[in-house]
């Protein structure tokens, strides 16, 4: 798989950004013509100094959400979120925690990043005491946060970790291990696991393309994005050539309101960033990221729910017995598979190959199947005068179907917060009704973002119509995906 684009060439020559420099007069309450944010800028440039504790309250949090419940007695049967604090920290993380982060990058970018995620944080608290070694070219490697975010959701998956609290600790736990030992190790006053590793991070800098605020320079040098270790941003990023926001964690350390060439924060109309995506540095990695990462979290549904799972599992134990491989039918690690007999779940290496395998088989399928009606819309943008060739084209629009795949993983990782809704009185059919009027926002939403897409490689409004066609086909076949998953069979 080649992974490559120009934001991982590291550039010799960093321009540095006074942003000490203050010579701008700016009214601190006031969000200018430009849809500045120049309250927000004075409030966090006043108080980024505070961040730290904050964190420190987060990372308190976070370990007595993750770990205390291993110090607990099982819930009982009838235990609610109210009285039982496995329960509570369980609907904490995948009631709230997931689905908010997750929706919060449409209203505030990586804002989860930046203000208060613990492991970040840890991150670099450990690298301002590590050993500062140089970032090598297998962590820089774009494909990385791709390993690791599929290692995490087949993982997630074998030990139960949305059931389990021994699963959430060793899944989030070890999470925030590897960012503390990475930063340990790698980097010099920056965060090498946020730009390079992060599963979590990957995916919110991703769909934060859509989102409304953008961090840009006041003063835009021309040239596109570049990787920038030399930088003072923790992501590397070099901030007069910033173009993107996939990297920016918003740690607001480069903005000040009142100095000439600093960065400011502004607000955009929602997907802005994707309709222009041609000058916004679009990569391959974040196309193979998108297929092969919203391929893997739909596997670790569907096998929860589509029968073919139960009939391979069926066909392959049937296999091992036949060819007298008897050990299929042994647990294995804790750390590997689901071990809680005092839970009726234990699973053994029969579950872990059925689960891994069924999953790889979907997100195989899902990308094979996306790649090549994007491929086809490609093919049909050139046929109709596209500006660009076809690399350049298939990776563009292949950005068009984010709102619906967003919107797919909101509906299906954060299940539980649909469920809230319940407590204000909406019955069942009440809460599909809102996911289907969700779902066919985001199908809308990734038509008008094809469209804009197609715009910009030239093609007038009657030649974007047959590639319009397909695209919708491929926002079709993402929500008849996840179907099964978020509204049943
Ligand atoms: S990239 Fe990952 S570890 Fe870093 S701040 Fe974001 S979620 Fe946290
Ligand atoms: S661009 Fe600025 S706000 Fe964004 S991560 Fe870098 S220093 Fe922080």
């Amino acid at each position: 798989m080649a992974i490559n684009d120009n934001s991982t060439t590291a550039s010799a020559e960093i321009e540095i950004i006074d942003i000490t420099n203050s010579v701008e007069v700016v009214n601190p309450k006031a969000v200018d013509q430009n849809n500045r944010l120049t309250w927000l800028e004075w409030f966090f440039h006043h108080h980024k100094d505070k961040l730290r504790w904050v964190h420190l309250a987060m990372f308190g949090l976070f370990l007595v959400l993750l770990f205390l419940p291993l110090f607990l007695a099982d819930p009982g049967e009838q235990a609610t979120p109210l009285d039982n604090f496995t329960v509570f920290s369980n609907y904490l993380m995948w009631g709230l925690w997931f689905p908010l982060v997750f929706l919060s990058v449409i209203f505030t970018g990586r804002s989860w990043c930046g203000l208060l995620c613990p492991m970040g944080a840890a991150s670099e608290w450990a690298n301002k005491r590590g050993l500062r070694r140089r970032i090598p070219a297998i962590i820089r490697w774009e494909g990385m946060p791709i390993v690791s975010f599929i290692i995490i959701t087949f993982l997630g998956q074998t030990v139960g970790v949305r059931d389990h609290p021994e699963a959430l600790a060793e899944v989030f736990g070890g999470v925030m291990l590897m960012a503390i030992i990475v930063g340990f190790i790698w980097g010099n006053k920056n965060r090498a696991w946020c730009r390079h590793m992060c599963p979590i991070g990957l995916m919110l800098g991703l769909f934060s393309r859509l989102g409304v605020v953008q961090f840009t320079s006041k003063k835009p040098k021309a040239g596109g994005d570049k990787y920038a270790e030399n930088s003072f941003c923790p992501t590397m990023i070099d901030l007069r050539q910033k173009r993107e926001s996939r990297h920016c964690i918003e740690c607001f350390r480069c903005v000040n309101p009142e100095a000439k060439s600093s960065v400011m924060v502004k607000l955009r109309a929602p997907g802005k960033e994707v309709e222009e995506i041609k000058t916004h540095n679009p990569g391959a990695a974040e196309v193979w990221f998108f297929l092969l990462g919203t391929g893997s979290a739909l596997g670790g549904f569907l096998w929860l729910t589509l029968p073919e799972y139960e009939m391979m599992r069926q066909s392959l134990g049937e296999w091992f017995i036949s060819n007298e491989m008897y050990w299929v039918g042994e647990s294995g690690p804790w750390w590997l598979m689901s071990v809680h007999p005092e839970r009726r779940e234990v699973f053994n290496w029969l579950d872990f190959f059925s689960i891994v395998g069924f999953m790889a088989i979907v997100t195989l399928v899902f990308t094979v199947v996306l790649s090549a009606i994007n491929a086809i819309t490609t093919y049909l943008a050139q046929l109709f005068g596209s500006a660009d060739n076809f690399k350049q084209s298939f990776k563009e629009l292949a950005y068009q179907y984010m709102p619906v795949a967003m919107v797919s993983l909101l509906i299906g990782l954060g299940g539980k917060l649909f469920e809230w809704l319940t407590i204000l009185g909406l019955d069942n059919s009440a809460l599909i009704s809102i996911k289907i009027a969700l779902f066919s926002f985001s199908i809308i939403w990734s038509l008008w973002l094809g469209w804009k897409i197609l715009a910009r490689q030239q093609l007038k409004a009657r030649a974007r119509i047959v590639p319009c066609i397909t695209g919708l086909l491929g926002s079709l076949f993402v929500g008849f995906c996840w179907w099964p998953a978020i509204f049943g069979l």
